[in-house]
């Protein structure tokens, strides 16, 4: 129970697309990630799966059944605000209880769900507390353990830790992946936080302006990004032009062995990620660079290095590089990733 299949979704707000043939599967019991920068139409793709927006084209089908037509309280579907958005004068169990007695579920079988619910969600102990007195981290816990209860076929997650603080962020994201193997609810999760969708999903899938990018684990978008655009999203620098050639990638930092057999002559784009070159101190068969710019970032340094003909980013645990120094800086060819065409 929980497959949720969304098929060449368009949605106009008056004459303006917002999402345009926008497909994506989640399979019972999965989490994915539905990741973009602001304004990239992941809230928009929520309220239709919900029932709240309606399509203009495409069809949304939860375990083979279209949607269309339902109204939103008969979806199956419940959806996590950023704003927890709870009835401040209800204690905690009262809020959590809501929507059950709403539809008429708060039974025995219900009351022992809701148990298990604040056990999951760490709020046992504060069941009579009132939400107005309850911190961020604990509103967004009675926020979520409000749409558990109710078992919900697919739980809609609309960017539900953008408002917490970073630590709360990092429990919370722990405490949603537990939940999530627990109840093995389907889920989709929405963030503009590529770090956050990275740690949290089994599968991501990445929308800018309205349309679907790349789709798949949090490894593949990270080391396999399908374009330019994608690999600049999940952080990624240090560009550069070549052509094929046998089987190999040339450009004039090196040369790629590459499954590609034909397509000699043919241009191609590669790029290196700023933690995969390699800087050293010394004069070294690399190419020789000075260092324009540093940036201490915790539990790294970033350079920026200008070579004879182009600036790389480069990212370093090592200490002590300094502005203006000279360095030399290498390539590993199995680093290396050239773009399909
Ligand atoms: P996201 O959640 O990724 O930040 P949204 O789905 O909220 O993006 O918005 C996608 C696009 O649709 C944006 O360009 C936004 O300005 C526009 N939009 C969102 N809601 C409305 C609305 N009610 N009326 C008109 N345009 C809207
Ligand atoms: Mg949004």
């Amino acid at each position: 129970m929980g497959k949720l299949v969304l098929d060449n979704l368009t949605i106009r707000y008056r004459s303006e697309k917002a999402v345009e043939n926008f497909s994506l599967e989640v399979n019972t019991g999965e989490m994915v990630s539905l990741l973009g920068p602001s304004g990239a139409g992941k809230t928009t793709i929520l309220k239709a799966i919900a029932g709240i927006i309606q399509l203009d084209a495409g069809e949304i089908t939860i375990d083979g059944r279209s949607v269309k037509g339902v109204p939103p309280e008969k979806r199956d579907t419940v959806m996590v605000f950023q704003n927890p958005l709870l009835f401040p004068f209800m204690n905690v169990v009262q809020n959590i209880a809501f929507g059950l007695r709403m539809q008429g579920r708060l039974d025995q079988e219900g009351k022992k769900r809701i148990a298990e619910i604040l056990e999951l969600t760490h709020l046992k102990g504060l069941e009579s507390r009132k939400v107005h007195r309850l911190s961020g981290g604990q509103q967004q816990r009675v926020s979520l353990a409000r749409a558990l209860v109710l078992k919900p076929a697919v739980l809609l997650l609309d960017e539900p830790l953008s408002n917490l603080d970073a630590n709360l962020r990092q429990q919370m994201r722990a405490l949603i992946q537990d939940i999530q193997a627990e109840t093995r609810l389907t889920m989709l999760f929405v963030t503009h936080d590529q770090s956050e969708a990275l740690v949290l999903s089994h599968r991501v899938a990445l929308l800018l302006d309205g349309r679907l990018r790349q789709v798949g684990t949090p490894r593949e978008l990270f080391y396999q990004p399908a374009d330019v655009e994608v690999a600049r999203f999940f952080g990624g620098e240090n560009f550069f032009e070549g052509h094929i050639d046998g089987g190999y990638f040339h450009c004039p930092y090196g040369k790629v062995q590459i499954s590609e057999t034909d397509g000699n002559g043919h241009r191609r784009t590669a790029t290196i990620r700023p933690e995969d070159l390699v800087v050293s101190p010394e004069a070294g068969p690399g190419l020789p660079g000075k260092i324009q710019r540093t940036r201490f970032e915790g539990s790294a340094t970033r350079l920026w290095i200008q070579c004879q003909h182009r600036q790389f980013v480069a990212l370093t645990s090592e200490p002590g590089f300094k502005r203006n120094q000279w360095v030399s800086l290498s390539l590993p060819p199995d680093k290396i990733r050239v773009f399909p065409p």
